[in-house]
């Protein structure tokens, strides 16, 4: 049979370090084409066009480098030539690009094809209504589409530390296929089909994070943060409770769910612009921080919270979700960065 094609939409910080894994799973696994096309919103970086910086250097100078690509990897700035022919498309842009990045694919890839997405955070579609990114592309184009999410730190994995990730797939057999495109000796691998939790968890993570930044911003110690983390951990528990309805309890034990949340609470760039936000005072907003310290990089967190908020305050839910609703109006300015602790002290956790 055919060689499967993979293709990867997005070049980012964690896009690159797939294209690195990706790149080098297809050169020695024979159900695999060898060339894996990467979709690259294109930029000037110094002087010279990114697509053809990491065509010719092999790396992606912005946004990770010190790390070689493999030279199958090959760069192009139009995402339907990425995707049209490709049997495994890959999602990875900060999730809010994710609707204006695939409008140019709609109707136009093959018929067997799924998708694959790493982006974590939500969708508000064009009714008001919050969903899954997965739901996003399964609708807008109507292909099957798996998750993956982890403890994945980027650089860390990009460095061949070792971690572990969680696919997130109903379907068997794609989650297999799946696992042998992405699998190595440094990121191993749990096949999943909570599918939906799975997805939650990445997305709501980034949200916590922002809090457990806040936290180090205030100069609060380990105790305080691991109470940010823990009823951060109870509040998605529950969030999947609310509206995931049928999902298995080990999922949250998986690498997409505490695992990550620890990783992001203190190694995560929402961890890191939260604390500079809570330190510098009111000087600075969190969009102009997140522009002052990634060169480029997206944070999640913030928009998430938006997202989230937007859901439970049409539940009229707020109250039962008091962290997640907290860090959404630090962030956008409602309530002082100060404020956050108070927020906790009658936590219904605690009553
Ligand atoms: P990033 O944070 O490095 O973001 C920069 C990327 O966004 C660049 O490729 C840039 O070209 C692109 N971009 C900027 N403006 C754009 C636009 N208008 N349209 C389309 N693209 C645009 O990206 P990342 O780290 O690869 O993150 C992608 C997803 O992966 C996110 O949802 C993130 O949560 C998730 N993720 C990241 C990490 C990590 O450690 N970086 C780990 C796991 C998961
Ligand atoms: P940050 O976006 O906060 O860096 O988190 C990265 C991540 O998702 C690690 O799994």
């Amino acid at each position: 049979s055919e060689l499967k094609k993979v293709a990867i939409v997005g070049s980012g910080n964690w896009g690159s370090t797939i294209a690195k894994i990706v790149g080098s799973n297809v050169l020695s696994n024979p159900k695999f084409d060898k060339q894996v096309k990467l979709y690259v919103y294109e930029e000037i970086v110094d002087g010279k066009k990114l697509t053809e910086i990491i065509n010719t250097q092999h790396e992606n100078v912005k946004y990770l480098p010190g790390h070689k690509l493999p030279e199958n990897v090959v760069a192009i700035p139009d995402v339907l030539e990425v995707a049209h022919d490709a049997d495994v498309i890959i999602f990875v842009v900060p999730h809010q690009f994710m609707p204006n990045t695939c409008k140019p694919l709609i109707g136009k890839l093959k018929k067997d094809a799924f998708g694959v997405s790493l982006c974590k955070g939500f969708y508000i579609n064009p009714k008001g209504d919050v969903d899954l990114i997965s739901n996003m592309v399964r609708n807008l184009l109507g292909l099957e589409c798996l998750v993956v999410m982890g403890a994945n730190i980027a650089s860390e994995v990009a460095s061949g530390q070792f971690c572990e990730a969680t696919i997130g797939s109903r379907n068997k057999s794609h989650g297999l296929l799946l696992k042998e495109v992405l699998q190595t000796d440094y990121f191993r691998i749990v096949v999943s089909e909570d599918v939906e939790v799975v997805e939650a968890c990445g997305a709501l993570k980034n949200i916590v994070a922002i809090g457990a930044g806040f936290c180090d911003g205030l100069n609060f110690g380990d105790n305080t943060k691991a109470a940010v983390i823990r009823l951060g951990l109870m509040e998605v528990m529950k969030f999947c409770d609310r509206f995931y309805q049928k999902h298995e309890h080990r999922t949250f034990f998986e690498s997409c769910g505490v695992a990550d949340l620890v990783t992001t609470c203190y190694g995560g760039r929402n961890r890191r612009v939260a604390e500079a936000y809570a330190r510098c005072l009111g000087q600075k907003t969190i969009p102009e921080l997140e522009t002052e310290l990634l060169n480029g990089q997206k944070l999640q967190g913030p928009e998430a919270a938006q997202e989230v908020n937007h859901l439970l305050r049409s539940k009229n839910m707020e109250n039962d979700f008091p962290l997640l609703t907290a860090i959404h109006r630090i962030c956008s300015g409602e309530q002082p960065v100060t404020s956050l602790i108070d927020n906790l002290r009658n936590h219904p956790e605690h009553l």
